[in-house]
């Protein structure tokens, strides 16, 4: 069992969280001038690392706010935990470790 720690809450066991898949997936641009297949890869198509991978966590049975961690694949090493505020046009992405 993991312990994450929600930035609001502190520690807590990883059965109060629901996963919400890869952070930093960008929203389209021009959603409407996508193909099928371009869609489809955006709603579907993750990366799938073996090491540090930045996804992203509500604290559903908490205070119910999402933010992101990293975390490792093999070792389930929580190495970061990032508040989810939104980042201002032009700052670049959160670096993984
Ligand atoms: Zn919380």
């Amino acid at each position: 069992m993991l312990l994450i720690a929600c930035p609001w809450c502190g520690e807590r066991e990883e059965l109060e969280f629901h996963y919400g898949g890869q952070a930093h997936v960008p929203y389209p641009a021009d959603p409407e001038g996508l193909s099928d297949g371009e869609w489809a890869e955006y709603l579907f198509v993750r990366d799938n690392p073996k090491g540090p991978f930045a996804e992203r966590w509500s604290h559903a049975a908490g205070c119910r706010r999402w933010f992101n961690l990293i975390r490792h694949t093999v070792t389930h090493e929580i190495l970061a935990v990032q508040s989810n505020r939104p980042v201002a046009a032009g700052q670049p992405k959160p670096v993984l470790p």
